[in-house]
């Protein structure tokens, strides 16, 4: 089974990557964005809750998004694996998917990281902004938030993985054709 972490900062190209690689691999899309996404749209609990969170481009809680992502590999039965965009965004969320695959005696292949300076991200999210309907893409604080977030509290991650011998990076700029080819050749050396 293939199990991908798929990293990188906000605007690296994770969504779009994640989308053709579960058609190439059929594997299954783990996106915590886009699951936070959906219950804020169906007004859950869960939504309200991680609205306000997201809302200003800080991470919502560990253990929220860990109950979260623990649902969802349950409620996938027969999975070929998972591409986890967006997730684990700090060390105690690697560790606890760590745990969390070993019960269902899996682990993580690998983790594949998009390199992109941020010029080029904060360009491509506001882009994305024009018609993601996303509040948090179309505000430059908010950008710079999330940002900051990311290198304060989601780059030790990287270190996570680096120290299991699971870490690879491949440059996340270029046509999307070519940073596809540069994972696709990542995974088919697992
Ligand atoms: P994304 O679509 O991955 O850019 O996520 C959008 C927002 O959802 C983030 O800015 C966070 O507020 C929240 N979020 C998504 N994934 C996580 C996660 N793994 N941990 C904490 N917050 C998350």
């Amino acid at each position: 089974m293939l199990n991908i972490v798929l990293f990188g900062p906000p605007g690296a190209g994770k969504g779009t990557q994640s989308e053709k690689l579960i058609k190439h691999y059929g594997l299954t899309h783990l996106s915590t964005g886009d699951l936070f996404r959906k219950h804020l749209g169906e007004g859950s609990d869960l939504g309200n809750l991680a609205k306000q969170y997201m809302n200003e481009g800080r991470l919502v809680p560990d253990e929220v998004v860990i109950k979260m992502v623990e649902q969802k590999i349950a409620d996938t039965e027969g999975s070929k694996g998972f591409i986890f965009d967006g997730f684990p965004r700090t060390t105690a969320q690697a560790k606890a998917l760590d745990s969390m695959l070993e019960k269902h005696d899996l682990a993580i292949s690998g983790m594949i990281a998009l390199e992109v300076e941020e010029d080029v991200l904060r360009a491509r999210i506001k882009e994305r902004g024009k018609t993601s309907g996303r509040a948090d893409d179309q505000d430059d604080q908010k950008i710079s938030t999330r940002i900051k977030v990311y290198l304060d509290e989601t780059l030790p991650v990287a270190d996570f993985y680096r120290n299991q011998g699971k870490y690879q990076s491949v440059n996340g700029v270029g046509t999307i054709e070519e940073i596809f080819a540069s994972i696709t050749e990542v995974i088919d050396s697992y």
